[in-house]
């Protein structure tokens, strides 16, 4: 299916083009319908399905720019991926102007970050540790956040972060969109959607 069939505008499109994305991937097809209807979304995903564009696309579809509080927060379990994730967003976003990408990720000294979050940014990407702790800082404002991402959150649980995942999602507001992809379903990851999400659409791949 081509992405010129979702109701996306036509900056992205094109930008989409650019990128050689012609045809969605599989679990692009199946989630972004929902994803840019605003509904929850638990999707089985690999890494490498194309799940970033899956959640990227329909994050920036209905960002605001003029808006500079944290619309936007995707949970990453490293560093690595986290920077993946937000380059990838930022490529996403060329067709659109002025969108501020910040990563938040642990390894790195704290005093930079508060800086840049006092500058404003419409997309936050990190670590549970490093989010949680601007949380306690009071440094990160998370009243603004419409879209919750837990990427790779199999993973995130794994490595012991689930007390740090979910005294961040208590602190968005209760109805905004959360988009988890999980490459397994665990018990862990059931009782974090059942906890969190309203009605999610499931889509396995
Ligand atoms: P991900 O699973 O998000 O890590 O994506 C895996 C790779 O697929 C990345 O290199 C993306 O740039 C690429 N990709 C994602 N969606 C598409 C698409 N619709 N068409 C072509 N390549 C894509």
């Amino acid at each position: 299916a081509k992405f010129s069939s979702l109701a996306l505008p036509q900056g992205m499109i094109d930008n989409l083009d650019q990128m050689g994305y012609l045809n969605m991937t599989p679990i692009q097809a199946e989630a972004l319908p929902f994803v840019i209807e605003g509904r929850d979304v638990l999707a089985k995903a690999q890494t490498g399905s194309g799940k970033t564009a899956a959640f990227g696309i329909g994050i920036l579809a209905k960002l605001n720019q003029r808006n500079f509080g944290c619309q936007a927060l995707v949970l990453c379990p490293t560093r690595e991926l986290a920077t993946q994730v937000a380059d990838e967003i930022r490529t996403l976003a060329r067709y659109q102007q002025n969108i501020k990408i910040l990563t938040l990720c642990g390894g790195q000294s704290i005093g930079p970050q508060i800086g840049s979050l006092e500058h404003g940014a419409h997309i936050v990407v990190g670590t549970p540790g490093r989010i949680a702790d601007h949380i306690n800082k009071g440094t990160l404002d998370l009243n603004a956040v419409e879209t919750v991402v837990l990427d790779e959150a199999d993973r995130m649980l794994d490595m012991g972060f689930v007390d740090e995942i979910t005294k961040i999602i208590s602190h968005t507001p209760y109805d905004r969109q959360m988009l988890l992809f999980s490459a397994t379903y665990p018990e862990g990851i059931q009782s974090l959607s059942k906890e969190f999400q309203h009605e999610p659409e499931t889509i396995t791949i």
